[in-house]
């Protein structure tokens, strides 16, 4: 089972996940969630931290605030902690400190052995978009749309389609390097062409954040999660795949920002260069 954050913020809905039963203290802490965790709250339209405000486990009036008190309590009668635990559904709330006006809701279906998310508000792609905003420079107006688009369709579900629309992104990143590299003597194009995806990335290697030339297989599991793998894999595969092109576009927005310093501090020295001689003169 994956940890908590991960099922609220990343998990898409009706993605089955199986857990075991060492697992139940986790189960515990989710049905009981009051911890804290941060994301972008989409009212006060900035990153906040939420608060978990499901209530504590009250049992014939004894207050059971971990799971570790339910089983030291029931340690003879593991049934009733079973009980307390599965073939439920779970509803999770928590509110943004910022305002608590402002609460998340997320629902599980849980039975002996599978918990799946079966609702949530706001939406995955709500909560994931301004983690998407943060790469529009360094994305084109068509592939910004469709990184958005690769997010929402996992809320929804859609997993191999989410995966086409990540592989355009990766594409068009080998395509933007490839006019670089074109314009660079002793390019052979016609190699390029002709190679396959590895080998292609291979020959634009010093035009790619390291990322990407370092992680070549991203591209054949897109591939193959395109042609041969389930709606369910793709969907489970998502956010590793997602946050491998981010990585490659955290490098691009690194080189931007530093080509924008460079630029600033270029034309600062100049501009004190000038005064300096001025006052010379
Ligand atoms: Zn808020």
């Amino acid at each position: 089972m994956k940890p908590i954050e991960e099922l609220l913020l990343n998990d898409a809905l009706y993605q089955k996940d199986t857990f075991t039963v060492e697992e139940h203290e986790l189960l515990f802490n989710l049905k009981h969630y009051r911890g804290t965790i941060d994301y972008h709250c989409s009212e006060c339209n900035s990153s906040s931290t939420f608060e978990g405000t499901n209530r504590e486990l009250v049992i014939g009036g004894h207050r059971i605030p971990t799971f570790r008190d339910l089983r030291n309590r029931f340690s003879s009668n593991y049934n009733v902690v079973e009980q307390q635990l599965l073939n439920q559904y779970y509803f999770v709330e928590t509110e943004c400190t910022r305002d608590r006006s402002h609460k998340s809701m997320f629902f599980f279906k849980v039975t002996d052995d599978t918990i799946e998310k079966v609702g949530q508000y706001p939406s995955l792609a709500a909560l994931n978009q301004p983690m998407i905003q943060k790469y529009r420079p360094v994305l084109s107006e068509e592939k910004y749309k469709e990184f958005n688009r690769a997010v929402g369709l996992t809320t929804h579900g859609v997993g191999i389609g989410s995966f086409v629309y990540l592989r355009r992104i990766f594409e068009d990143l080998i395509e933007e390097a490839h006019k670089v590299a074109q314009q660079e003597e002793g390019w052979n194009n016609d190699d390029f062409i002709r190679g396959r995806m590895d080998e292609k990335i291979e020959l634009l290697k010093h035009h790619l954040p390291s990322f990407l030339s370092e992680n070549k297989m991203i591209y054949g599991i897109l591939s193959k999660g395109i042609h041969e793998l389930s709606e369910n894999e793709c969907l489970e595969y998502f956010p590793i795949m997602k946050v491998g092109i981010e990585l490659m576009l955290d490098e691009k927005l690194e080189e931007l920002e530093k080509k924008k310093k460079q630029d600033e501090v270029k034309k600062a020295l100049s501009s004190i260069q000038s005064k300096i001689k001025k006052n010379e003169a």
